[in-house]
């Protein structure tokens, strides 16, 4: 097998994706009797809270992740594997990855949300959204780059359509982000760019419901917002954005601001999992779990975290737990010990949720937070957050270099980290991607493309139940064509499989 883990005499728990929640299991797995097998398609474990910095130049990448090799180094009976989950074989107990196969005792799910664009084709294309690393190096690459072109651009239009920046979404992150942006306008662009005119860039930030950071203290909403206004960042309340449009961002009232900088930080939904029952699946593409984070329908299937919603659990969280970090390592960390109660046959206990507040900072000196049932506000919320963030980052290292970057940034206004750097995939690495996504998507009784099939069968019916529930009763001549372009695609499928099973054949005869 393509893992390369030989079997013990210990049951084999596999935990996918290394985040808050998948991390804090691992590790709290290191006395049981189990072997620990941890995969995510990154070799690094990430810190999103300060994803944002990274966004606006104040922090490097490196100071917010952190190796999974390194964090596990002497553990015994424990593997990392860099790979991507492709989909779940339950009765036969395995999962299908990048890599290859890999065999289950029991499955832990924690790899987390993605951006929801709410079905929106034009912002999906156009929006960038700022949820990893990877994508907050894009996204700083592209707010330095609009920078530079600004200066040497012909038309007045296209000038105003690069120094605007839209932020939808008036949650945390929105909010912190746009106090960054804000900051770096007002300090670092005056300058950095003196042939730029920094008064003409505008940032708004556009939020749908009536006040800014709607899940935290009615204090902290008005704060962040007065804190924002302060900055000269362009609050839009009760404004929902329907398209992107010729560089404009269109709202439902008509208003259309030009910008290349759309930056969408207004809503997840849990990542997929091709395999399970429809049943398993609750709001927002979750899996439904029971109090011991049991997968809907599984014994041994388990999620925790973002991609988790355990309903009625307790009487302030009976919609599910809050995406955010602390229910993610509680539930990874009651579920390691359930997991070894259960191989024990003893008694499970089940997930009871401790709040420790919310925080935000929007700029220096400035914060709000809501802990310990008291709300905070400025210099003293902005210690505080400095205090909580740094005390969580992994690795003295990493603490030092953002310790290092803060203290830099507070004494000089600037941001040290405005280097627009983007990797070249070297050939081995393309090379070996292109091998892996064809030969490991999945054996010859699990192609991507019967993976598909599959998908769009369910789809077809959800639509069907969809309309019996609204009583709608469809088109003769429309169900017809609909049932011949099915017949079409399942023949080009039926094509497919067989020139991939005939490709893999051939492969396979060669080695
Ligand atoms: C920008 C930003 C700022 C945030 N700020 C805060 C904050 O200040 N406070 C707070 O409490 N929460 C914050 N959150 C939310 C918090 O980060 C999440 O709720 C938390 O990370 C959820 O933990 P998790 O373990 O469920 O998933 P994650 O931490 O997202 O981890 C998922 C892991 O799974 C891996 N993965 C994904 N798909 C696959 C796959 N197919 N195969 C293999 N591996 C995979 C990923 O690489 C990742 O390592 C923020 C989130 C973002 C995006």
């Amino acid at each position: 097998m393509s893992f390369n883990i030989e079997s013990s005499d210990k049951k084999r728990v596999v935990i996918v994706g290394g985040g808050f929640g998948g991390l804090r299991l691992a590790l709290d797995l290191k006395k049981a009797n189990f072997q620990v097998v941890l995969i995510d398609k990154n070799n690094f474990h990430q810190f999103p809270p300060l994803i944002y910095q990274v966004a606006t130049s104040g922090l490097h990448p490196s100071s917010i992740s952190f190796p999974f090799r390194k964090i596990f180094e002497a553990r015994k009976d424990f593997y990392f594997r860099m790979a991507e989950l492709r989909a779940v074989y339950p009765k036969e107990k395995y999962i299908q990855t990048s890599i290859g196969k890999l065999d289950y005792d029991y499955l832990v799910l924690a790899n987390g949300a993605k951006t929801n664009f709410f079905g929106n084709k034009n912002i999906e294309d156009a929006a960038m959204p700022m949820k990893t690393v990877g994508e907050s190096m894009g996204l700083r690459n592209a707010i330095l780059s609009n920078f530079e072109r600004s200066v040497t651009c012909s038309t007045k239009q296209e000038r105003q359509e690069l120094l605007n920046v839209v932020i939808v979404g008036g949650g945390p992150t929105g909010v912190e982000v746009a106090g960054a942006i804000a900051e770096m306008r007002n300090y670092v662009i005056p300058k950095d760019y003196p042939d730029m005119e920094a008064k003409r860039m505008h940032i708004y930030l556009i939020q749908s419901s009536d006040r800014l950071l709607p899940g935290m203290s009615k204090k902290a909403s008005e704060k962040s917002e007065q804190f924002l206004k302060k900055l000269g960042v362009d609050v839009l309340l009760y404004k929902r954005v329907i398209d992107y449009k010729d560089n404009k961002v269109i709202l439902a009232d008509g208003m259309a601001i030009p910008t290349r900088t759309f930056i969408w930080v207004c809503g997840v939904s849990a990542n997929d999992i091709v395999g399970l029952d429809k049943e398993a699946y609750g709001a927002s593409n979750r899996l439904l779990v029971d109090e011991i984070n049991r997968v809907k329908g599984y014994d041994d299937i388990f999620a925790i975290g973002d991609i988790a919603l355990m309903l009625d659990s307790d009487a302030k969280h009976k919609q599910g737990h809050p995406q955010m970090a602390q229910p993610a390592i509680q539930q990874g960390a009651n579920l390691a010990k359930n997991l070894v109660a259960l191989e024990n046959n003893k008694k499970t206990k089940p997930f009871k949720y401790r709040d420790l507040g919310c925080m935000a900072t929007i700029g220096r000196n400035k914060a709000v937070a809501d802990v310990f049932k008291m709300n905070f506000a400025g210099m003293f919320a902005w210690l505080l957050w400095m205090v909580v963030h740094l005390r969580s980052i992994l690795g003295v290292h990493n603490k030092i270099a953002v310790l290092l970057d803060w203290t830099w940034g507070y004494l000089t206004y600037d941001r040290s980290n405005r280097m627009i750097l983007s990797a070249i995939k070297p050939k081995v690495i393309l090379k070996r991607e292109e091998i892996e996504s064809k030969y490991h998507w999945g054996s010859i009784n699990s192609t991507s493309i019967e993976i598909d099939a599959h998908k769009k069968h369910s789809e077809a019916l959800d639509s069907l139940n969809d309309l019996k529930e609204i009583n709608v009763t469809p088109d003769i001549n429309t169900v017809l064509d609909n049932v011949k372009e099915v017949e079409v695609e399942l023949k080009d499928i039926e094509k497919e499989i067989k020139e991939v099973k005939e490709e893999l054949h051939d492969e396979v005869k060669k080695h």
